[in-house]
This record gives structure tokens, sequence and C-alpha cells, in this order.
């Protein structure tokens, strides 16, 4: 039977345009339909832009410790609109880029949304019919707000980027890696923020010890970080702002609420019941460790999946697919030790098992240190940071490493060779130092802090 293409990629994220590039350069005919913006969350609507906040957001603080270190300068008003004009401008380059990639790669674009039909057959929303040997369906996720009356009133992080004016005050409900992110971005660009979790302490399934770390210094930054709270009702006051009831009683108008609730699958209207592909309870596509579905033509990668929701994933998932499929080398998706950044203020860099975790495991060892650094510290601030290093009393092996500090994930990348390598503590130890820097505590805990 001959089809239009060898392979038709649904989804121009970071996972589907790697996969039709990758598989574009071994000689197969491909086309990538994608219904939004080329780029997908990542670039357009997520860590680019969110990582450019960031960025922006960092300013006041270094306004003050630069004045700390003797400078002579005076922190000017943030325009929302000079920043976000650039914002959009470097989105729309980005955007360009990748199209420009798939082209040079002749993967044929439709600027259109795709539907599967049937196992080798997919509609577009052009009335146009296209067939392919092989489907990837690289849909991604979307945010959802919390099943709630008024919860329309709530934004979502997609809508961030394209805000009007900043709100002087805003709700941030959520205690995930969204949710904090926003709340130091959005406190470092002058909003008075406000974030309610409804657990004990955010960033669950995280070492502990890193999240008490980085909840204190949410708190001590300004934000008004509630734990154990939650929005029992809302309603729209005057000005498009948002009234809530939260849970432990209290009555707050704020001009915005931000729902950072986590994401879901994008599987809605794309065909897949009528193709037969076995989805799970959340509405993710279920793969086997090669990303096929249980139609053996069809597969997928990425958030739509719901394993592990980081680009960097996708992206291995991709060309994963690729080697499994157009270089007859089954290659399964190693998803172990993947080392992740929570790009609040301070930083997470982590990878690998937490204390908790390694714990339950087996009998370990803990080494870790928290300490003012240097550079803040003569600054006047109070800021903390940690070090930290969950070992296998039998092995030696490193489980885990937790970093809460500025520069973090940047940290936690090397770590993290070192790590999947598998090295031991005593590999760590024959490690010079680098000296005066914050990382290089990790080479020079000598005693546990902690055994178990
Ligand atoms: P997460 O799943 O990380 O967090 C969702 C948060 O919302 C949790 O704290 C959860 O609480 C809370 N929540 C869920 N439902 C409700 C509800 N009904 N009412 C109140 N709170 C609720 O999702 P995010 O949206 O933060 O991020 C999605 C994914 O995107 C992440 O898993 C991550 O993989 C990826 N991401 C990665 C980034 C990075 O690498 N730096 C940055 C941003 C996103 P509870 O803990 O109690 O369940």
């Amino acid at each position: 039977m001959s089809f239009d293409y060898d392979l038709f990629v649904i989804g121009g994220g970071s996972g589907g345009v790697r996969a039709a590039r990758v598989a574009a350069a071994e000689g197969a005919k491909v086309a990538l339909a994608e219904d939004s913006r080329l780029g997908g969350t990542c670039v357009i609507r997520g860590c680019v832009p969110k990582k450019l906040m960031v960025f922006a957001s960092e300013y006041s603080g270094a306004f003050e410790d630069a004045r700390a270190y003797g400078w002579d300068v005076q922190e000017g008003d943030f325009s929302w609109s000079r920043f976000q004009t650039k914002l959009h401008a470097e989105l729309n380059r980005l955007e360009g880029v990748y199209r420009r990639l798939l082209d040079n790669s002749s993967v044929q674009i439709f600027d259109a949304r795709a539907k599967l039909k049937d196992p080798h057959t997919v509609v577009l929303s052009t009335g146009e019919e296209k067939t392919a040997k092989h489907i990837l369906i690289a849909t991604g996720g979307r945010p959802v707000r919390p099943p709630m009356d008024g919860a329309e009133l709530g934004m979502v992080s997609d809508d961030i980027f394209d805000l009007e004016t900043l709100p002087e005050t805003i709700l941030i409900v959520g205690g995930g890696y969204i949710a904090s992110e926003f709340a130091c971005i959005l406190n470092g660009l002058g909003v008075k923020v406000t974030q309610y979790y409804r657990g004990e302490q955010i960033l669950r399934g995280f070492d502990l010890e890193a999240r008490n770390l980085v909840s204190d210094m949410i708190k001590a930054s300004g934000v008004d970080l509630q734990l154990g709270n939650n929005i029992a009702t809302m309603t729209a006051a005057d000005g498009g702002a948002v009234h809530v009831v939260a849970t432990d009683g209290s009555e707050t108008t704020f001009d915005k609420v931000l729902f950072a609730t986590g994401r879901s699958p994008n599987t809605y209207d794309l065909g897949l019941e009528d193709a037969g592909i076995e989805m799970g309870l959340k509405g993710e596509v279920l793969v086997d460790e090669y990303s096929q579905t249980n139609i053996p033509s069809v597969y997928a990668i990425g958030d739509v999946t719901d394993r592990v929701q980081l680009t960097p994933v996708a992206i291995r998932e991709g060309m994963a697919f690729v080697e499994t499929v157009f270089k007859g080398n089954p290659t399964p998706v190693d998803h172990d030790l993947i080392p992740s950044a929570i790009f609040t203020q301070p930083e997470m860099g982590t990878v690998g098992l937490s204390e908790e975790d390694a714990a339950a495991q087996e009998p370990i060892e803990v080494y870790a240190t928290s300490f003012k650094p240097m550079n803040t510290a003569f600054a006047g601030r109070d800021d903390k940071v940690l070090m930290k290093l969950v070992v296998s009393k039998a092995t030696r092996v490193v489980l885990g490493c937790h970093i809460v500090a500025p520069g973090a994930g940047e940290m936690i990348q090397l770590a993290g060779v070192a790590i999947k390598m598998g090295a031991t503590k005593e590999d760590f130890d024959r490690v010079c130092a680098v000296h005066p820097t914050m990382s290089e505590e990790l080479v020079t805990m000598k005693a546990p802090v902690r055994t178990t």
C-alpha cells in the first residue's frame, strides 16, 4: 500500500518538530500539522518566555545589591509594555527559526488542525485527507482550571504573556513548578503576590529539606505564601477584579487570579477513539517504552503521554522514536535520573531521589550544608542556599543531589552527568574544589548530617 508520507506528525512543539526533522534527515517523507504557532508550549507560552520573565524580574534585587556593592544606581520603574514588545518580537523570531528548520529539512508544514481518521489517515481542518505509514501524536498539554464555580474568572499560565498591564495584586493558586515560579517572577516585577497551596508544603514530590528552604525564601522575598489554604468561592468584583473567599474563611479581592493547578494532555477531539487508540484516565495517550500506542502505526511523545512533562524529555522521546522506526534500532526511552530545575528565586536544581524516597528504599547517609552565600551576604541579604547529597550506605552511590541556590539549574546539569554515570560519594570527594564558589561544598562535605 502506498502512502502520501512516511511520517505525519501532529503537533509542532519541541518533540514533534525534532522528530519530524530527524526523520526527514534519514530520508523519510515527512509532514507536520500545527494549528497554533510552531514552537509549542515551551517556545511560545512556557519555558522560553517564562525564563525571560525570570531574568526581567531579577533586576529589582540586582539594583539593591548593586548599591550595597558601591554603585550609585537608582531603581526606575519597570515597563511591562516595553518588555512585552521585545518578548513577543523574540517569540516571533524563534517561531520563524522553527519554521525555517522544518522547511530546510523538507518537512511539509500544514498550518491546520489534524485529526486521526484511521490508523494511517489524518483529516486536516482544511478538509484535505493525508495518509502516512506512521503517525506521531505530539500535541502536548494545556493548563487546566479546577472544576469550581467561577473558575473562568481566573487566568492560566498561557494568559500571562498577553496581559495588557501587570496587575497590582494577584492570587496564584497551586504549589507546583508553575505557581512557585510565577509567584517569584511577579513578585520581582513589583506585583503584590499571594499564593495559596492546599497542602502542607509546596513542590510536592521533591526533597523536603529543599522544598522547605525554597518556601522560606519565597516568603522572605515578600510573597504571601499561605500553606493549607485554597479558594472556597470566587465571584466577579468591580473593574475585572475577583473576590475570593478562602477555605480558611478569609475574604480578599484580587486584581487577578492565576490557576497553576496542573496540565492535561491535549487529546480532545483528535479522533483517537475513532482510530481505536487507548487512553488513560487523564486522557493521556498510552504508549510502551518505544512510544508506540496499541495501534502499531501510531506513536506518541511528549506531554500528551503524561510521562515526564519536560521539554528535553519530549525531544529525547522524539529522537528515540526516529531511532526505533526509521533507523531500525529499537531504542527505549530512558526516563531514569532526569535532572531538572525549578526557576524560583532562588532556583532549585534536582536529580535523583529525594531523601525521603531514598530512605524508604534503603539505608542512606545524608550530606547537606545550608549557608549564606558570599555574594548576597555581602549585600546584606539573609538569603540561604542548600547543597545536598543523598548517598547509599551499601554502595556509596549518590542517589540524589539537591541544590537550592541562584544558578542551581546550571549546577545540576553538571552534577547530573556524574550521577548518571553512577558516581559514589568518594568520586565526588576526589574532585578538587573550585574556590570560592557555592557548589564547591558538593565536594567538601566530610561527615553525614543524618543516617538512616
Ligand atoms: P504541577 O502538577 O507541578 O502542580 C499543580 C499544583 O496545583 C499542585 O501544587 C497541586 O496540588 C495543585 N492543585 C491541583 N489541583 C488543585 C485544585 N483543584 N485546587 C488547588 N490546587 C490544586 O503542575 P504545574 O501546572 O505547576 O506544572 C505542570 C508541569 O509542567 C510540571 O509537572 C512540570 O513537569 C512542567 N513544568 C516544568 C517547569 C520546569 O522545568 N522548570 C516549569 C513549569 C512547568 P497537590 O500538590 O496537592 O496535588
